[in-house]
């Protein structure tokens, strides 16, 4: 089970006992709790896909692909790989500390906390703990309360997978996270909202604990006429409504095309959705539910925003009791509406139009830094020009949402949309201190670096550190001598 918050130092204090007692450290110990997990994932995959349905209507293969999948490719991919990512780095040593090595020492930071949101719950959750893990931490996760069927789960099964006296559930909403930020971390990566994120930053400035913020925002996508018109539809619409029905962080939010281009991509939007969800998408299983009524009456309020009146050109059906809202495409509204002032994190895709897609990235840029900004184009000028103007967490040319996936790639936002990064081999980094260590020999001791100070020993340490070999061979022998 998941642990209670009774006494105030709980549950960090047990969680240093343990991390003092030294046993996180070992390769070993590492090994066996991740291997925990990915028997957990496997034999669980049922109760997991079943408590995401429960969340959030998710279609099972949507959690398959999205949620075990990943998570299972990053378990295994750690398993493959700790052993390398943790020996040090050899790297070269210096010239003035001759004879000697250096080496950086992937260090555990002690005791780390991960807050995680409810969009994708189990994957943002288990991710960052198995990145934690690999990097020798004990780690509490706090699961979002607004997934709470994930979040039990979690709290039930998780403990019998691994050594729960070093990796801990705990439970709860904002007054738990509340007396949980109160404490002393080496590490929090939390994922989830912006406004929160600067709660979580002001808790851990008070104890110097470094961040990791894995937040959201606008994500663009600027689509050029020159290109695959099906597959692009195609591409958009399920990295919009096949992932969690627009509610993930690097869900397309907006897009910006040319006047002249509009009514083909519209058309090919809207075709391709009638192909993927039916002419009754509100009736289609294989959209997730907006995940519960806060959220429903704030995509309510984007769209009963007056600025966006007569803007939708496509869906705009509602049904606040299933908490079901369909694919709505929305044309040329204004950019001080508030569905181009806030992230919109659901079924809701406005499309800009522009005169000449260079103006996009004017646009882009006038707002916070994006999560993910992508370009559709066979344009290799309009391509650099894009990845060279446009900031953004990470970038994805002709698709969307897939970087996402490439364990290679370091996930994580700019500004507004986050800090650090993580997935992968950047997981274990997000998790660890790299300490460098240089190791001297007795041999080669030079007094010239001892006071006092005298002309021979400046003259010879200047040519040392100019690296002026004429000027050293003159004053060695000398030097060596004093
Ligand atoms: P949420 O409501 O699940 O909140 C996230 C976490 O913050 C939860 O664990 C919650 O308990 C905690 N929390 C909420 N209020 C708090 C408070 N006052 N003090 C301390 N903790 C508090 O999720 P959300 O914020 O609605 O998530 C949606 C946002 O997250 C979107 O902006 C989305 O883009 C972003 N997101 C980012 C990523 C990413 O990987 N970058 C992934 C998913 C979601």
């Amino acid at each position: 089970m998941g642990v209670e918050l009774q006494s105030p130092g709980e549950p960090v204090s047990e969680l240093r006992e343990s991390f003092r007692s030294g046993k996180t450290r070992s390769y070993k110990w590492r090994k066996t709790q991740l291997k925990g997990i990915l028997r957990m994932i496997v034999e669980k995959e049922t109760e997991i896909t079943d408590a995401l349905y429960v969340d959030l209507s998710k279609p099972k293969l949507e959690s398959f692909i999205h949620e075990i999948t990943l998570a299972k490719h990053s378990c295994e991919l750690t398993l493959k790989e700790l052993e390398h990512w943790m020996k040090p780095e050899k790297v070269s040593s210096i010239l003035t500390a001759f004879p000697s090595s250096s080496k950086i020492v992937s260090e555990p930071l002690g005791v780390v906390l991960i807050i995680s949101a409810w969009n994708f719950p189990f994957l943002l959750g288990i991710d960052p703990v198995i990145g934690a893990i690999a990097a020798g931490n004990a780690v509490v996760l706090k699961p979002s309360e607004s997934s709470p069927a994930t979040s039990s789960l979690f709290a039930r099964i998780l403990p019998s997978y691994v050594d729960s006296s070093c990796i801990k559930i705990v439970e709860g909403s904002i007054s738990e996270t509340t007396r949980l930020l109160e404490q002393k971390w080496d590490k929090i990566l939390y994922t989830g909202n912006a406004i929160v994120a600067r709660i979580i930053l002001a808790a851990a400035a008070k104890h110097l604990t470094p961040v990791v913020l894995e937040l959201g925002g606008k994500c663009p996508v600027v689509v050029d006429s020159d290109i695959d018109l099906k597959a692009a539809a195609r591409r958009i619409v399920v990295g919009k409504w096949g992932t969690n029905n627009g509610q993930a962080c690097i869900a397309p939010d907006y897009i910006i095309t040319t006047k002249s281009f509009s009514p083909k991509l519209v058309d090919a939007l809207k075709t391709t959705l009638e192909k993927f969800y039916g002419k009754e998408p509100m009736k289609s299983e294989d959209l997730s539910r907006v995940v519960n009524s806060n959220h429903f009456s704030r995509l309510t309020r984007l769209l009963a925003d007056e600025k966006v009146s007569g803007k939708v050109i496509h869906g705009g059906e509602r049904d606040e009791k299933q908490l079901k809202i369909a694919p709505t495409l929305l044309l040329d509204i204004p950019d001080d509406s508030l569905m181009m002032q806030e992230e919109i994190f659901g079924p809701l895709l406005p499309i800009i139009t522009v005169d000449n897609l260079e103006e996009s990235f004017d646009l882009i840029n006038s707002k916070p830094k994006p999560l993910a900004a992508y370009l559709f184009t066979t344009s290799k000028k309009l391509k650099e020009k894009f990845l060279n103007s446009v900031s953004a967490g990470g970038m994805l040319i002709n698709d969307t949402t897939l970087h996402f996936t490439n364990t290679n790639l370091p996930f994580g936002g700019v500004g507004e949309s986050g800090m650090g990064s993580y997935h992968g081999k950047f997981s274990f980094d997000a998790f660890t201190h790299k300490k460098g260590v240089l190791h001297r020999s007795f041999v080669g001791e030079v007094s010239a670096r001892y006071p006092p100070y005298t002309p021979r020993k400046q003259k010879f340490l200047k040519a040392v550190l100019n690296g002026d070999i004429t000027d050293l061979v003159l004053s060695v022998f000398g030097c060596l001598k004093s």
